[in-house]
């Protein structure tokens, strides 16, 4: 199985990442670690124009203590929520679950934007987001204005649909 004929970007910068998602809208697919959107290509269940691959950029990943809530990038790996020392003392529910998505190989590709952002109600983020009621950050396209968070409880309103709206 293959995908279909996509174009390919790897922006090395936030700003350039957005800049091409603005430019290119819903042709384009943000690729994060693949675990979810590549199965779904070589299916030819999506099939995107253009790949925006973000994992170049390092300012999306990281795991931070900002007081006293947990900030998770979204190019954080589900193996360093796994690992993290400040998650397992500080939200134990999260590095419970964490363990129980996929096998090794899955966690130490997947990452926590990614599976928010593929809303799957049966992953274990979506069920730890709605029980620790998580707020997320979204940047979208160029419109940095529209930044906000919001709890998860209105997110998965369809299977697989993540609703992102503009700031109001
Ligand atoms: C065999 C297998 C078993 C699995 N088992 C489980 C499981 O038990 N539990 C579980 O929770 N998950 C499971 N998963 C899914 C896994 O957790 C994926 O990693 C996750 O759903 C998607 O993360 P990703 O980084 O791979 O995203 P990708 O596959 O790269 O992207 C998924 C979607 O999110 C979008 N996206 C990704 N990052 C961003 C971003 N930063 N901003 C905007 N949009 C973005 C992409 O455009 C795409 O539409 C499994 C996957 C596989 C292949």
């Amino acid at each position: 199985m293959k995908p279909a004929l996509f174009e390919y970007d790897d922006p090395a910068t936030l700003d350039a990442a957005l800049d091409l998602l603005a430019r290119y809208g819903d042709e384009c697919k943000v690729l994060a670690g693949g675990q979810s959107l590549v199965p779904l290509m070589n299916f030819r269940l999506a099939r995107p124009g253009r790949l925006i691959d973000i994992n170049g950029i390092d300012s999306l990943a990281g795991i931070k203590l900002e007081g006293g809530s947990l900030s998770i990038g979204a190019m954080t790996r589900h193996v360093d929520v796994e690992r993290s020392e400040e998650v397992a003392h500080g939200w134990p529910l999260l590095a419970e679950a964490i363990g129980w998505v996929g096998h090794s190989q899955i966690r130490n590709r997947g990452t926590v934007g990614g599976s928010v952002a593929h809303a799957d109600p049966a992953a274990e983020l979506a069920g730890h987001r709605l029980a620790a009621r998580a707020v997320g950050r979204a940047l979208p396209g160029q419109r940095r204005h529209a930044c906000r968070r919001r709890p998860p409880c209105d997110r998965h309103r369809r299977h697989c649909h993540f609703g992102v709206q503009p700031r109001r």
